[in-house]
């Protein structure tokens, strides 16, 4: 796949084609010469970030200036539109960047500038800013996940704190945190959605217990989170006390719109093409047959692409992408799934021996296959969960159903 817009221009476009090109290019030089090679190295072989490798490339974006390019100037933003910032996303995971992990920057940090306090937007945007302080998102619980207006961690206001208690699941990284947005429980009147509230955890408050998950790819992604007594002053309330859901559905809104990951797509696609040009795996193999396979893999990317960029150049900086997000999200990660499945037939038999050691970077003697195979796996591993977190793709689907066909 080539990075050229695969949308033919009308003459009216082109103006707006040549900031593109020109965004994408400074993106791409932004790549090349300011994130560290070591960490582009570990992107492209698929190994294991740890919080170090994240935050190198956090302060380099920083640096640069765009630590939160989609956030309006006055809050430290650069005003991306949405089109600039799918570019963003797509070229510099392509490049060589890591997924931005989105929980202060993209998440936390819309939510406190829309409905916080002022005193919140001083404490917290900031830091969120430099990466100095590292968020975690507290939504769901145990039998509270695709249906999270039936959680039951409380909050029981007790003069000036709020006392919490429950437990939270699949919390990404918290392990590495210093914050936790989190929805809980204030109320049991009306429906579950009006008794929630949106409250901002200090994770260095006596309560809080984190129990490690280990995911199939061998690594620790995610996390059990205890809360028992937690003091949570009243001032880390954001907006108002039972308004949580409303604030949870913008963030989520914002959580989808760079759901189709077609940069993370591209540079699996590439790597895959090289091995099969390298003839490095492929024992077996079909080599025709697999060929066609992979241009079909290459021709639904190239229209999801289409998609994504009519999509964002169509959407103002205060929509939602609506339906829209939800077919991103349904065709990008089973495109996800469908490239990593196909590195996985391609590279075969060794790809069955697997040892997580590899992708955090140790040497093992076990590996067979091309070196690459065990960030390949990995990959393969880690990627089943993309059509499960961020809301799964069947309840895109009702979303996509309610809104199209109103059932
Ligand atoms: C790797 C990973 C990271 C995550 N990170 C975080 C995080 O940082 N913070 C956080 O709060 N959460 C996180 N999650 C949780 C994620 O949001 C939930 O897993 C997801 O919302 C699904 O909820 P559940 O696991 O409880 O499954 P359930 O809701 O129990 O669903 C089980 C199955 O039933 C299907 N299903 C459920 N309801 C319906 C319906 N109405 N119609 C059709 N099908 C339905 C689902 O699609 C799914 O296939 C993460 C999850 C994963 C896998």
């Amino acid at each position: 796949m080539h990075s050229t817009n695969p949308l033919t221009p009308t003459a009216a476009q082109h103006t707006g084609l040549d900031s593109e090109a020109a965004f994408r290019e400074a993106v791409r030089t932004f790549c090349l010469h300011e994130l560290p090679q070591g960490l582009k190295d570990k992107v492209h072989g698929n190994l294991f970030l740890n919080k170090q490798d994240n935050l190198e490339f956090l302060h380099a974006l920083h640096r640069r200036g765009w630590a939160a390019g989609h956030w309006p100037r006055q809050y430290g933003g650069c005003d991306w539109t949405p089109l600039e910032r799918f570019i963003f996303e797509e070229e510099s995971t392509l490049n060589g960047a890591p997924w931005l992990i989105p929980f202060g920057v993209n998440y936390v940090g819309p939510v406190i500038y829309t409905f916080g306090s002022p005193a919140q937007k001083e404490r917290f945007l900031p830091p969120i800013l430099a990466s100095t302080e590292w968020w975690a998102q507290g939504y769901s619980e145990p039998g509270a996940g695709s249906d999270l207006a039936s959680l039951k961690t409380r909050a029981v206001r007790q003069g000036h704190v709020y006392r919490v208690t429950g437990q939270k699941i699949w919390t990404s990284y918290v392990q590495w945190a210093d914050w936790m947005f989190c929805l809980v429980r204030t109320s049991d009147e009306g429906r579950p959605q009006q008794g929630i509230s949106f409250l901002l955890i200090d994770m260095r408050t006596p309560g809080i217990t984190i129990r490690p998950i280990r995911t199939m790819d061998g690594c620790h992604h995610v996390n059990e989170v205890f809360l028992d007594e937690v003091e949570v002053p009243v001032e880390n309330l954001v907006g108002e006390e039972g308004c949580g859901w409303h604030y949870a559905k913008f963030l989520l809104g914002n959580e989808r719109v760079l759901a189709a990951e077609t940069g993370r797509s591209m540079r699996q696609l590439r790597h895959l093409q090289r091995l099969v040009r390298e003839r490095a795996g492929g024992d077996g193999v079909n080599l025709p047959e697999f060929e066609r396979r992979l241009h079909g893999l290459q021709l639904q990317l190239h229209v999801l692409r289409a998609f994504c960029l009519e999509t964002a150049r169509n959407m103002s900086a205060q929509e939602s992408a609506g339906v829209q997000a939800s077919i991103m999200k349904i065709r990008g990660s089973e495109l996800q799934q469908a490239i990593s499945e196909a590195t996985m037939d391609w590279l075969g038999t060794s790809a069955t021996v697997y040892d997580p050691a590899l992708v955090h970077g140790q040497q093992v003697a076990s590996q067979l296959g091309p070196p690459e195979t065990a960030g390949a796996v990995r990959e393969y591993l880690h990627g089943r969960a993309s059509t499960i977190y961020g809301g799964s793709n069947e309840i895109q689907r009702n979303i996509i159903s309610k809104a199209e066909l109103g059932l």
